[in-house]
């Protein structure tokens, strides 16, 4: 391990949670695509279950292709260890199912992916959890509201899609004083550009389905745990509700993670030019990009990320009827949902995701009307720069 720590992260990311397999020397890992394995006897069956000896049960509760990926992103987040997950969402509720109980409380940031904030108000509402959404930039806000019953502070940073950055750090303190757990999404980044478990936070989650898969092909999830004993608490709970990932999945994402690094780098490159570019447009009204010195928040994202990411969003001076008209407009940018794959995408939530969301909670996530939001890929620069043109010049 030590040897390994001195490579780069460029080397790492290459090699990462396999090596050659002893048996037919693949290069690229086996598939293992059963649902069950064999004991050697009675006797190791038992010794498997009872965790005296380490192997292989049953894929539910583990698969040495899936602990292939989950070594990678364990080891890239810097965490102690990693569950993969059916879905980002499956992650998600399998936190919340480990640590909140009836009665207690949970503080996110109002952005957050939807249907991770739904699912508390609507779902576990049923068993008297109770939640505070909010900006958690602002960190006298977050500890007004910080009660006995507390258990979670849950944020997302860069957010989407306004791309607001939550002092990771400035969190962590403020959990740690108050007996919290810090749980950080860093789908939006990636380990490549924020690792948030060095910054203090316990517990960090991915949608693998975005940048880490990167190629549109697959869902998938991720807890990576920063101590052995809250990846226990997890991996109990994920085990006997089953939001478990399949093999295949494993295979597929352990692929795409290969690429990550190059990816970033590329489609990073493209949005910092993009978003210049789209600045000084005379039909743009604003763009919010953590790259940009005008973001609100550009120290900050110096401080604890090492790149503003490929996420963009922007509004029109025209408005929403505008942002329709462009968005039915572009060419080459996909209009679709999703995010952090090889292929532009865009999309304007005020139409499409949050077209049923109530406006007071549109206002408070920082939603707008004109909010056209833009997923960067790794096209040319050149052929996005037009193809966005054209789309406004008929704006
Ligand atoms: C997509 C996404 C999720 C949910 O992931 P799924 O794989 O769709 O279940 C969670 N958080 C963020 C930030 C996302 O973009």
């Amino acid at each position: 391990m030590k040897e390994k720590n001195k490579r780069n992260l460029e080397t790492e990311i290459i090699h990462v949670g396999y090596h050659p397999d002893p048996i037919a020397h693949s290069v690229s890992p086996p598939i293992y695509q059963t649902s069950t394995f064999a004991f050697e006897s009675a006797e190791q069956g038992a010794a498997l279950f009872a965790g005296k000896e380490k192997g292989f049960i049953y894929t539910r509760l583990g698969n040495p292709t899936i602990l292939a990926l989950e070594e990678a992103l364990a080891f890239l987040e810097k965490g102690s260890a990693a569950l993969a997950t059916a879905t980002g969402m499956a992650a998600v509720s399998t936190i919340y199912l480990t640590f909140l109980e009836k009665d207690s409380h949970m503080i996110g940031t109002s952005a957050l992916y939807g249907p991770s904030r739904n699912i508390i108000e609507t779902e576990f509402a049923r068993f008297g959890v109770s939640s505070d959404f909010i900006d958690t930039s602002d960190l006298n806000r977050i500890q007004k509201l910080i009660r006995k019953n507390t258990r979670l502070l849950f944020i997302e940073s860069p957010a989407n899609p306004t791309m607001a950055i939550t002092d990771i750090k400035a969190c962590a303190e403020l959990a740690k004083a108050n007996n919290l757990i810090l749980v950080v999404d860093n789908t939006f980044a990636s380990p490549v550009l924020q690792n948030p478990l060095e910054l203090g936070a316990k517990i960090v989650i991915h949608s693998l389905t975005k940048f880490i898969n990167g190629h549109s092909d697959v869902v998938g999830g991720v807890i990576i745990s920063s101590t052995p004993e809250l990846h226990q608490r997890l991996q109990k709970v994920l085990r006997m509700h089953g939001g478990t990932m399949d093999p295949h999945q494993a295979w597929l994402v352990l692929r795409g993670l290969r690429t990550l690094n190059l990816r970033i780098e590329k489609a990073q490159g493209n949005a910092e030019k993009l978003a210049s570019w789209l600045e000084s447009h005379p039909k743009v009204a604003w763009v919010n990009y953590p790259g940009l010195e005008s973001h609100p928040q550009y120290d900050l994202m110096k401080k604890q990320m090492k790149g503003p990411g490929s996420m963009i969003s922007f509004g029109l001076k025209g408005g929403y009827e505008a942002g329709l008209k462009f968005i039915n407009n572009v060419k080459l940018c996909t209009l679709a949902v999703s995010l952090g794959g090889i292929e532009t995408l865009i999309q304007h939530p005020a139409s499409m995701t949050h077209a049923s969301v109530p406006k007071k909670e549109k206002d408070e996530a920082g939603i707008t009307d004109d909010l056209i939001r833009l997923s960067v890929g790794c096209e040319a620069y050149e052929d996005l720069m037009a193809d966005l043109e054209q789309a406004l010049s008929l704006c």
